[in-house]
């Protein structure tokens, strides 16, 4: 299999082969497809595994028709929100979408908690398309207005086992009432406890599965 028979993109292409990725992992050619394809997805997978890539390539795909070059920032509402449980991950996983969306209009941002949060608001203000966080600092900043949730259209959960034990089910539960019903949603979890398979329950619909 290669990333080109998985439906991507050119300008997706041309990085990921500036990456020096030749081919997909078994979770990327399992997940991609059915991002693409629009359902919910489960997915079981370790870090290391390129979850991130899984998860992240077509999210840009999917949001490419939406892309704009205004410099205006109503012309760049958050349209695909990831969480994370860490800043560390969060970071990482930022840094992976801004290489892979290199070639695109789309604009890309981080934040995380234990920093000034003044620091974080220009560049949302300028408007982003993709949205990385951390849950409670997502949390201030709706709080403080300076950002808005009303265009998200596919939220991304990431080591979603980790964050029921860091005890972000109260946040989740917040973020996920301010997010339009009708959206796309992908989890990611190395384990698969009843906690996690309620937790997708409650947020998923019709996920598809995938465990590697
Ligand atoms: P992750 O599991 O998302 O943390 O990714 C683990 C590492 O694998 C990261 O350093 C990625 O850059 C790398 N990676 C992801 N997908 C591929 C791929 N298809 N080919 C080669 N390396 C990859």
């Amino acid at each position: 299999s290669s990333f080109d028979s998985l439906g991507l993109a050119a300008p997706l292409l041309q990085a990921l082969t500036e990456s020096g990725y030749t081919k997909p992992t078994p979770v990327q050619a399992q997940a991609i497809p059915v991002v693409l394809a629009g359902h919910d997805l489960m997915a079981g997978a370790q870090t290391g595994t390129g979850k991130t890539a899984a998860f992240a390539l077509p999210v840009l795909q999917k949001l490419l028709p939406l892309a704009s070059s205004s410099a205006s920032p109503a012309r760049h509402p958050i349209r695909a929100l990831i969480l994370t449980p860490t800043r560390e991950l969060a970071i990482q996983v930022e840094e992976s979408v801004k290489a892979y969306a290199k070639h695109t209009p789309l604009r890309s941002l981080v934040v995380f908690g234990g920093v000034d949060i003044r620091t974080q608001t220009p560049s949302l203000m300028k408007g982003v398309e993709v949205l990385v966080a951390t849950p409670g600092r997502l949390l201030d900043h709706v709080e403080q207005r300076t950002l808005q949730l009303g265009q998200v259209q596919i939220l991304v959960l990431d080591e979603a086992d980790r964050m029921l034990d860091m005890g972000f089910m109260p946040d989740l539960k917040r973020i996920l009432a301010l997010l339009p019903k009708k959206r796309q949603n992908l989890m990611f979890s190395a384990t698969f406890s009843n906690d996690i398979k309620k937790l997708s329950e409650d947020f998923l619909t019709n996920p598809q599965l995938i465990e590697v």
